[in-house]
């Protein structure tokens, strides 16, 4: 067994897939943590004076570069966090395209003129300064580009801290950041604990806004904090998200997509649809139709590109999930995972007793689904709104009316329809309830990185 018990200034990345050391990364202390917001003030003057179209044409820099090394970071990835090699490429893919987007965004920052009597009125999107930017393990390069990618691109300087057993792929983009022109000091990454360097940045007085993804109790911690400040904060927090399905689906349709969207990172994912809400008339033919789409699911090496699930992050993660169902506990489906070393945990489905059974009500972040049956769409949309998340949830309908009402009905920020997808970067994400605060990604992601100034010319002559 790999020492799991390094000195307290040093983080010790894991290969979730084999439990060997990946490598061995300083961890800030809180000194640190001031000496980079220190250094990212100095960097943000230079950079907000910065003509949009040079700070967009650095950013695409960036996106270039990440491009090019896209297969290294691809394979960092599966490395450090597990994910199967296929996922992480198109993980890397997405920070190129969130760049890309964001330096568009820069360029059409444009205030507005507003009509006003005895002058000229004007808006200005004036940077913040600025910003740290605190993601978790599950995804660490998306989500730690969802809040650089438009900080940077609205101006403002950005000190990322990634997860304590996630931080290579972090610092290898701050390494290509620099090696595409972006200024030192701009985008600096900041591996540590979450309670030192994490805690510090949100403390800092120069800090001027914390973009935070992680669980709901951190979430509510650091909004308590922020609020000493006044700082600004966007919270992406956690879900207990339905996937809806009505007896006038294309139930098969609806059983062959629902294991992806509780399976993808072994369910480590804030949009799990980990609820499946069937109505009671297609249950049983659902339950049998999702089975086989469930047991054939490959679980195993994620350095192979036909792997569709690799290992949970870590000994704790596993330990959590198996507090909610043991791997001996009877379940409905239950796939196969690899024995031996690795952080293996089987893709799961049980049956839930009820809305308030612990694994139908609490976010579990593992490849387990609860199921429960509805009677009509009253009762799917009370179950689904039977919770103190609101992150993102499915229907599955072919009547259009009823997937209008519904959607609208159920009190969440992301929903689809007959399809699964939660996250695009041209759309805006965010929660509901204790599912988060604010929203990212989307046309007006840079708007969150921006105050607005407005400012009055007086025209009159006297
Ligand atoms: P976590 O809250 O433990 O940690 C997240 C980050 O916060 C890490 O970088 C950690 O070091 C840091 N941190 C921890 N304590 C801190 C403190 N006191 N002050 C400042 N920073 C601190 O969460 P996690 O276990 O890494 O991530 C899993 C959770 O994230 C799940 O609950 C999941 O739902 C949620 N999540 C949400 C979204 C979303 O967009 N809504 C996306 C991904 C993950």
């Amino acid at each position: 067994m790999p020492d799991l018990s390094p000195a307290p200034d040093t983080l010790t990345v894991l290969n979730p897939a084999t439990e060997e050391v990946v490598a061995t990364v300083p961890a800030a202390s809180a000194a640190d943590a001031d000496a980079a917001v220190v250094r990212a003030e100095r960097a943000q003057r230079g950079w907000a004076r910065l003509a949009a179209a040079d700070r967009a044409r650095l950013l695409r820099r960036f996106a270039a570069a990440v491009d090019a090394h896209r297969e290294e970071l691809a394979r960092l990835e599966v490395r450090e966090a597990g994910h199967p090699v296929a996922d992480a490429r198109w993980e890397a893919g997405n920070v190129r395209d969130l760049l890309e987007y964001a330096a568009g965004g820069a360029e059409r920052l444009s205030g507005r003129q507003i009509p006003v009597p005895g002058g000229l009125d004007v808006t200005f999107h004036e940077p913040l300064g600025v910003v740290a930017v605190i993601a978790p393990w599950n995804f660490p390069m998306p989500i730690a580009a969802w809040g650089t990618a438009p900080a940077l691109a609205a101006g403002n300087a950005v000190v990322l801290k990634p997860a304590e057993t996630t931080p290579l792929t972090a610092l290898r983009l701050a390494g290509l950041a620099l090696d595409a022109g972006l200024p030192e000091g701009v985008f600096q990454v900041l591996p540590g604990h979450g309670p030192v360097a994490g805690r510090a940045l949100v403390d800092h007085p120069r800090v001027a806004k914390v973009v935070f993804t992680g669980s709901t109790a951190t979430g509510k911690e650091i909004m308590a904090r922020c609020a000493a400040g006044v700082k600004r904060v966007t919270l992406e927090l956690g879900g207990k998200s339905p996937n809806i399905v009505f007896a006038d689906a294309d139930v098969e349709r609806a059983a062959r997509a629902a294991p992806a969207s509780f399976l993808d990172n072994a369910g480590q994912d804030c949009c799990a649809r980990s609820r499946i809400l069937v109505q009671r008339s297609v249950y049983d033919r659902f339950m049998e139709l999702l089975e086989p789409a469930v047991t054939s699911w490959a679980v195993g090496d994620p350095s192979d590109p036909a792997t569709r699930m690799g290992p949970l992050i870590s000994a704790a993660q596993r330990e959590r999930v198996r507090s909610y169902v043991p791997e001996d506990a009877p379940a409905a489906i239950r796939g196969s995972a690899p024995a031996g070393r690795g952080y293996w945990y089987p893709p799961t489905v049980v049956e839930a007793a009820g809305p308030g059974d612990r694994v139908a009500a609490e976010e579990i972040f593992g490849p387990v689904a609860a199921v429960l049956p509805f009677e009509d769409e009253a009762d799917a949309v009370r179950l689904a709104n039977a919770t103190d998340y609101g992150l993102s949830g499915s229907v599955w309908t072919r009547d259009v009316g009823r997937a209008l009402r519904v959607t609208r009905a159920v009190a969440a920020g992301n929903l689809s329809v007959n399809s699964h997808s939660s996250v695009r970067y041209w759309t805006p994400f965010g929660g509901y309830k204790q599912s988060g605060l604010g929203r990212e990604l989307g046309p007006d992601a840079l708007a969150a990185f921006t105050e607005t100034k407005n400012v009055f010319i007086s025209t009159e002559e006297t």
